[in-house]
């Protein structure tokens, strides 16, 4: 079977600094893998080198089998990828729908639907639609950012810290809704810090330490494993 997403020896950085150092990950179709690691691992670095933010300076990344390496950002949004951006990247003055409207500007057909679909999975945005997305609180935002990347219909998904900032309440209602497009069967790749909490909903989890895979396996190995615990489960 194909890989939704494939990344081999990724190398990437910021002029003299390497922050990445040869990253191997794998998203198989239909599953949800987590991405951890403390402040300044590289987590940021590599979703930003995956969506072609950030130039890889070698290795590969391939999107359903074709490489994407050094394909521009848009070109890969329009193959299938789509990232929210940590901090809730919505635009503040523009309404929720407008908002989503923007979202779906690489496909003409059938916006109309895909808006419906996003108020199916998201009551709260439908509540609001006509209010500007600067007025919405901070996890009705990342609703919003998440819907926002959804109306593409992405064959693969990256979550840039969706937690950030949240109280723990909006938490458990964010992670829900990514477990909910899970079961709808979209590849999803979460960073996070909070290691417990992504883990708890993940398939698969890579552990990321200053710019390399330290630790991987099932995400409930992970949650049991010593090290993890000690380090990022705050056991
Ligand atoms: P955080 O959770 O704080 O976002 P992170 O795991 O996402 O952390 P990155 O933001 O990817 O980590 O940072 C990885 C390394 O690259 C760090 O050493 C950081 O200082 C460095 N770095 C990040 N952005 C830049 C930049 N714009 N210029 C120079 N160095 C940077």
């Amino acid at each position: 079977m194909t890989a939704a997403l494939t990344v081999s020896g990724l190398v990437a950085g910021y002029g003299r600094i390497e922050a990445l150092h040869g990253i191997d990950i794998e998203l198989q179709p239909g599953r949800l893998v987590a991405l951890v690691g403390a402040n300044g691992a590289g987590k940021t670095t590599l979703l930003r080198t995956i969506s072609g933010l950030i130039r890889a300076r070698a290795g590969q990344v391939e999107l359903l089998g074709d490489d994407i390496t050094h394909a521009a950002p848009e070109k890969r949004v329009r193959a299938g990828l789509a990232q929210v951006l940590e901090g809730r990247q919505v635009f503040g003055p523009l309404s929720v729908q407008d908002n989503l409207r923007l979202g779906a500007y690489t496909q003409r057909t059938d916006v109309a639907g895909q808006i419906d679909a996003m108020y199916a999975l998201f009551p709260v945005l439908k509540e609001k639609r006509l209010l500007a997305a600067g007025t919405l609180s901070g996890g009705q935002q990342q609703m919003l950012a998440m819907a926002r990347a959804l109306m593409s219909r992405p064959k693969v998904l990256l979550l840039d810290e969706p937690s950030m900032g949240l109280a723990p309440l909006l938490v458990r209602e964010v992670f829900n809704v990514i477990e909910r497009l899970k079961a709808q069967g979209i590849p999803i790749l979460l960073v996070e810090q909070n290691a417990h909490a992504a883990l708890s909903i993940a398939d698969h989890g890579y552990v990321l330490e200053t710019g390399r895979i330290a630790l991987s396996g099932p995400a409930r190995a992970l949650l049991q494993d010593e090290r993890v615990k000690a380090a990022y489960l705050g056991l």
